[in-house]
């Protein structure tokens, strides 16, 4: 029995559109699952437009506030990201720091965030349980780490009339203490570990029972790179037709 450090849990954003494909529920346990729209088949997943760049920005006040070195940490995002995209082909874009957090309404990432994110596709910001005002998020206490996903709405994919699942808005919310505890003691690779995760989910990837996987839904401390199974999701993901 692995020992579990952090609880990692996904947002389940609603969707926008028609309504859900009729598909058939999976068939046999998968070395990944998606988040929205379908558990196993890509085509009918949520996925980002691979045909776009998808910029990210960082909102790093509250680490600032409690003595984290907030460049180190976007350094560290940084490397993620170019994990990112040497696992899934997918290409992104760090357009900065921002003064906009995420908010979260019951567990759940509030759209209204990202209007006010100037142009952001992806946002990333630090919170605590018990930090008061802005940075508040109740989601943090127990063993919460991170909350992480997508909105997504259907769209028309290039070259024919079919739709998909577009990713449009993805977020990061991250814990401030508990990122700040890892670095002092020099668990670095938990920390890449917990960022690796929560983009997986802004990414388009759900939970698996498998703890051999980034996407396994905490954190042992084993590993800090995308596994065989995320990366064969992340890769159906990007594969598919760009939208339109
Ligand atoms: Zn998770």
């Amino acid at each position: 029995m692995r020992k579990i450090i952090a609880l990692l849990i996904a947002t389940c954003l609603a969707m926008l559109g028609f309504g859900a494909f009729q598909v058939a529920p999976a068939q046999a346990a998968q070395s990944y699952t998606f988040l929205y729209g379908h558990e196993s088949n890509p085509q009918y997943a949520a996925r980002w437009n691979r045909c776009s760049t998808i910029k990210w920005g960082v909102d790093g006040a509250l680490l600032t506030s409690i003595g984290v070195n907030v460049p180190a940490e976007i350094a560290r995002l940084k490397t993620v990201f170019q994990e990112a995209t040497t696992t899934s082909g997918y290409r992104f874009k760090y357009k900065g720091q921002i003064t906009r957090k995420a908010t979260l309404t019951g567990g759940h990432i509030k759209s209204s965030a990202y209007s006010r994110a100037g142009g952001l596709d992806i946002v990333i910001t630090y919170g605590s349980a018990s930090s008061a005002g802005a940075y508040t998020y109740p989601t943090f206490s127990g063993g919460v780490w991170g909350v992480g996903g997508t909105r997504a709405r259907y769209a028309r994919i290039r070259g024919g009339n079919h739709i998909g699942l577009r990713a449009q808005k993805g977020s990061l919310v991250l814990r401030a203490d508990a990122v700040k505890q890892s670095v002092q003691n020099g668990q670095t690779d938990l920390v890449r570990a917990l960022y690796l995760h929560e983009l997986g989910h802004a990414l388009g990837l759900g939970h698996v029972d498998n703890s051999d996987e980034i996407m396994y839904p905490s954190l042992t401390g084993e590993f800090s790179d995308y596994q065989a199974g995320d990366a064969a999701g992340l890769r159906a993901l990007h594969s598919q037709t760009c939208f339109a």
